[in-house]
């Protein structure tokens, strides 16, 4: 059936490739409402529209959610697979050598915004149903592929999406990596606050957003602070071989700059924070007069990156709680750190949030913490996770092939409990997926194809 999948595709290639290059021509990274019954914008339900229309040129029936989301059908039943997709984009941004909206092969590859996220995914499931149907197998489930146009910004088209139709028995969505993932972490994002002191600190500030390692972090000091003391604490490595700068202002203030290493929120570990270097030279150089915002950063978080000293900490046989402190806000004697805790998906979020509440009061903080999102979690000896991964270890031969549980929240959460994320990115390689030159090898999307095909019917039939 492998061999019969994958012949299949090499007779569609040419027309799937116009296809996918016609929906990469159309920018779907979404945004505002564009008016009556655009809800993420123009782009997006573009790519909606001309999608299903791609469908129904095939003979499939085709729902419209209302320009959130669409429903590809073929085949009925009690239960039915879904496969879940995304037609909306990432913006652009810079940097590209290429049109980014312009689908272009070169040197075996693909290069263009969304050619592997998740465009790609989106037109491989297509004509994965299609090759299907011409198949001619009996199925006892119905498919349904499940394309959304708010990934990127939010999933909001997937709750409309439940909201309003009744979602697929089980599934996968092909918007992650391979071999399999059955499991994702909870998470919150709490705020901490500190009271007000007086100190020769006029403000900080590090940080964008709770997901990501800060890679800067900007410190003022007043003129009273020893400017050679504060630079030989500099000097003591700290920063583990990051720059930091030091220089007199011209209104007498003091400006420190401390570079870092940047890394994902889910994957702290990855990175240096620049919070923390920050606070280790100020700690050093200013003793008590760092205030308590700081000695916290250094003394409680530190470099641990899983709140461990905190009090927040616990682990399963799955894995480990990470806590990324993200940002840093403080001017006028006050301010409040932001921190990303993803825990394990054995674990609650009271039990969660419980644990960094009381980790606030043991040391007199102000915590906000807003509900967990839940952990999100498909048992490895469940159908799906068994059906799926014997899949990709027949097509790729991998017969070692894990799945494995995440810190980062995919697409499969959105819809149901028995979702997992299914592909489409191999070994964990980098596709510049949200960066310039977005790729994907030829080779490797005819794989995913098969796998991805695969997995629809070992699960329908
Ligand atoms: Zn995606």
């Amino acid at each position: 059936m492998i061999e019969k999948i994958r012949s299949a595709f090499e007779t569609y290639r040419q027309e799937m490739l116009d296809d996918l290059a016609a929906l990469v021509a159309i920018d779907s990274s979404g945004g505002e409402p564009a008016g009556e019954g655009m809800p993420f914008g123009e782009g997006p339900a573009k790519a909606l529209n001309c999608f299903l229309k791609m469908a129904e040129r095939m003979g499939f029936e085709t729902d419209n959610v209302d320009n959130y989301a669409g429903v590809v059908s073929y085949g009925d039943g009690e239960e039915t697979v879904g496969v879940l997709a995304h037609l909306d984009v990432v913006p652009a941004g810079k940097g590209w050598t290429t049109d980014p909206f312009t689908m272009v092969i070169k040197d075996g590859n693909m290069y263009g915004r969304g050619v592997i996220d998740d465009k790609g995914s989106a037109v491989a499931a297509l004509y994965g149903m299609r090759i299907i149907r011409d198949l001619g197998l009996p199925l006892k489930r119905g498919l349904r592929l499940v394309v959304g146009t708010n990934e990127e910004l939010g999933s909001k088209c997937m709750e409309y999406y439940v909201a309003h139709r009744q979602p697929p028995t089980l599934g996968f969505t092909p918007d992650a990596s391979y071999p399999l993932i059955h499991g994702e972490k909870g998470s919150f994002w709490a705020k901490l606050f500190f009271d007000k002191e007086e100190l020769p600190i006029v403000k900080m500030e590090a940080g964008e957003v709770f997901n990501a390692v800060p890679a800067e972090c900007t410190v003022i000091l007043d003129g009273s602070v020893d400017i050679d003391a504060l630079k030989a604490s500099a000097d003591k490595g700290f920063s583990e071989g990051y720059p930091v700068m030091i220089d007199k202002c011209e209104d007498g203030t003091i400006c420190m700059l401390v570079k870092g290493k940047a890394a994902h929120g889910s994957m702290p570990e990855l990175g240096v924070n620049a919070i923390v270097s920050a606070a280790m030279i100020l700690c050093d150089a200013l003793g008590e007069k760092a205030g308590k915002l700081m000695h916290f950063a250094k003394d409680v978080l530190g470099r641990e990156n899983n709140g461990k000293t905190a009090g927040v900490y616990f682990e399963d046989e799955n894995g480990k709680l990470t806590l990324n402190l993200g940002l840093l806000r403080f001017e006028d004697g006050e301010g409040w750190l932001g921190t990303d805790i993803r825990f394990p998906v054995t674990g609650t979020g009271a039990y969660a949030a419980g644990l960094y509440q009381a980790m606030a009061d043991k040391y007199g903080i102000r915590a906000e913490i807003p509900t967990p999102s839940e952990p999100h979690f498909v048992p490895e000896d469940s159908e799906l996770v068994t059906t799926l991964l014997q899949v990709y270890r027949d097509v790729t031969g991998e017969q070692d092939a894990k799945s494995v549980t995440i810190g980062g929240g995919t697409y499969a959460r959105h819809v149901g409990k028995k979702f997992v994320a299914f592909g489409p990115e191999f070994d964990d390689k980098d596709y510049r997926m949200h960066n310039a030159d977005e790729f994907y090898p030829l080779d490797e999307y005819m794989k995913h194809c098969v796998i991805c095909t695969m997995g629809m019917l070992k699960l329908a039939e």
